[in-house]
């Protein structure tokens, strides 16, 4: 793996570490139970190819909420935006990620946007091809060029522990399809959400992502454009205004990096231009975003001004 460790990050995941005591791994999931809760790792890619790391960057973890971003790219590129935002909207909600409360007041129910779990089930009823398979491939090979690898896959385990764990979202489904929101059968869309969510990498393969977002939809290396430059910076703004749950207000005021975060303590950042930035930290607070993961990018964007506001 071309990436060199780097004495300053590994200072600043000591200090950030030091507060994973106080988070808790998810395990709603009971696969997620497993992780290790002191487990801290970061990498930084840069579009010339180069890359810093610390901590242990080939522990592999799933994608979790991060997955959300990623798949609205897709859909977006597949639908055009008019289609997606007729079915999904653009706001922040303040409220935790799993919540059905919104979407009773909606009228017409319309999921408030694509980070909270009825808006990224909508985004994902909206991923083209004929069976879970194939649009699951679909996601999958759009992540490999994303992280210019083709091994990239999902976790079997994950995925099948969430299935058979995820009723909050079957009766989101359920809520949804009742609104004709979602027209498809909810076991057919609920085995490729959670196939989804378990798609799993490491810090460096994410870092790698956040690089492509972070550059506007090109992978500078290849000089390959991935994704036009208006979705991209549609998934930029959401992970501003949506990114981190229900914290994405104070997240964007202590450090002001485009960012997502997952319940397996994995955060994407993509710092505008510059570079990318990938973290597994998987001991979570009260809103499920690695606890240690923000005190990093609150040291790192104090310490090198990171903040895009
Ligand atoms: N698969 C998780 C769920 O739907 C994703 C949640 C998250 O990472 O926020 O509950």
């Amino acid at each position: 793996m071309p990436c060199q460790s780097s004495g300053e990050l590994k200072e600043l995941v000591l200090e950030a570490k030091k507060c994973a005591k106080k988070g808790k791994v998810a395990d709603y999931i009971p696969a997620l139970g497993k992780a290790n809760p002191n487990d801290l790792s970061i990498a930084i890619h840069y579009p010339e190819g180069n890359c810093i790391q610390a901590g242990d960057i080939e522990k592999k973890f799933t994608l979790q909420s991060i997955s959300k971003v990623i798949s609205l790219a897709l859909v977006l590129m597949d639908r055009g935006a008019d289609y997606v935002f007729e079915r999904v909207g653009m706001e922040p909600t303040g409220d935790p990620f799993n919540s059905i409360a919104k979407l009773e007041t909606m009228v017409p129910a319309k999921p408030l946007n694509p980070m909270i779990n009825a808006g990224a089930l909508v985004v994902t009823h909206m991923i083209k091809g004929n069976t879970v398979e194939e649009r699951l491939d679909r996601l999958l090979s759009f992540i490999r060029d994303l992280v210019g690898d083709a091994s990239v896959s999902y976790n079997e385990e994950v995925a099948q522990s969430e299935y058979e764990t995820a009723n909050l979202n079957r009766a989101l489904i359920y809520f949804l399809k009742q609104h004709k929101v979602i027209n498809e059968d909810v076991e057919t869309l609920i085995d490729l959400y959670t196939k989804q969510c378990a798609i799993e990498m490491n810090c460096y393969d994410l870092a790698k992502i956040g690089l492509v977002f972070a550059m506007d939809g090109i992978d500078q290396e290849k000089n390959k454009r991935i994704m036009p430059v208006d979705i991209a910076r549609i998934c930029k703004t959401f992970m501003v205004t949506c990114g981190m749950y229900n914290a994405s207000g104070e997240f964007a005021i202590k450090v002001g990096i485009p960012s997502k975060s997952g319940v397996s303590g994995g955060i994407m950042g993509a710092v505008p231009g510059r570079f990318g930035i990938g973290i597994f930290g998987p001991a979570l607070d009260q809103k499920g975003n690695s606890i240690a993961g923000i005190k990093l990018l609150e040291l790192l964007s104090k310490n090198y001004q990171l903040s895009m506001f």
